[in-house]
């Protein structure tokens, strides 16, 4: 199946009607960067860089970082790459730190961990500043925002790292900075939150389970997650608005940005730019080729009007089986 769409890597992510749709791929793994740009992603919208820190042994120095940074920022040169700080907390345990909390997805997770280990968080900086060196492609993404100082933080920290650096020779360059939409409140701050940063990139599991108070990962409650709640589509309305008026790119980078009806949705709210796990790129570009963007329009109103969630996947669903 993926084999006969090969022929569309090349071929740009466009609506029938000229809607042209970004496709970026989340990543983690060296391994995965071959089949993303194989499969035509023009991009990394996410790299998870806990991933190599939980295959290691211990926190890996600058040094060790730098090597891995490097492979993946040259990989996609000149297409730029979004490389998270380190996100850990919650479901994502490292195998030498023990962290053991009552409410692990409401305590020490991504940006409040690092912020309380700078030495961590600046280690982990210089080596991304260092191995954007001669690629030029490098965004750094900050995960689980919940508060304007841990932005403004942020770019404090990587202010410094950026004059240090430079005063101990290293010609870095300041990179774009985005923060990860995934928790409740940076939706409602986003107004004070942009004049920090330079884009952002919405985590859809992490909001659908804050906004829903589902635990991701629970089966009991597996049933009650999902990212076409009612909820959550007037969240993802509502921060589509949002940027529009702040002038802020946006993304999607969360697991609906490989759900066929959840892409539908996505486009008809004005979602331009999206990164999924690579095997998926190329039957959602087909989808996206496949289909009219001014015809999503009336049933997006329509799943406006909705209450649940099966309903809203009932509209769009006859497209995606037209398309796939
Ligand atoms: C998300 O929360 O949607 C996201 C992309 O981040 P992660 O899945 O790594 O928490
Ligand atoms: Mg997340």
């Amino acid at each position: 199946f993926i084999q006969g769409l090969e022929r569309l890597r090349n071929e740009p992510a466009e609506s029938l009607d000229g809607f042209r749709v970004r496709l970026l791929t989340n990543t983690g793994l060296l391994a995965d960067a071959t089949p993303g740009l194989e499969r035509g992603a023009e991009g990394v919208g996410l790299y998870r860089s806990e991933i190599p820190f939980m295959v290691h042994q211990s926190f890996p120095t600058e040094e060790e970082q730098l090597r891995i940074y490097q492979k993946v920022l040259a990989a996609y040169v000149p297409h730029p790459v979004s490389m998270r700080t380190l996100d850990i907390g919650g479901d994502k345990q490292l195998p030498y730190f023990e962290m053991s909390e009552q409410n692990p997805y409401l305590g020490w997770r991504g940006i409040r961990f690092t912020l309380d280990n700078t030495q961590l968080l600046v280690t982990q900086i210089r080596a991304m500043l260092r191995a954007d060196i001669g690629n030029g492609n490098l965004q750094v993404l900050v995960p689980m925002v919940s508060r304007v100082d841990e932005v403004s933080s942020f770019r404090g920290h990587m202010e410094k790292a950026v004059a240090d650096l430079r005063k101990e020779g290293h010609p870095v360059r300041m990179p774009q900075i985005g923060m990860m939409i995934e928790v409740p409140s940076a939706m409602l701050l986003l107004p004070k939150l942009a004049p920090w940063v330079d884009f952002v990139s919405i985590g859809s599991n992490d909001l659908t389970q804050y906004l829903l108070a589902v635990d991701r990962n629970n089966p009991r409650v597996s049933a009650l997650f999902d990212h076409l709640h009612p909820a959550v589509l007037h969240a993802l309305m509502n921060i589509q608005q949002q940027c529009q008026t702040l002038n802020l790119p946006v993304s999607v980078c969360g697991e609906m940005a490989s759900d066929p009806v959840a892409v539908l949705v996505l486009m008809a709210l004005g979602y331009n730019s999206i990164s999924l796990s690579a095997y998926n790129i190329p039957r959602i570009k087909l989808l996206i080729r496949s289909v009219e963007r001014q015809a999503l329009l009336p049933l997006l109103e329509q799943a406006q009007a909705c209450s649940h969630e099966e309903e809203i996947r009932a509209l769009f669903q006859p497209l995606v089986e037209q398309a796939l």
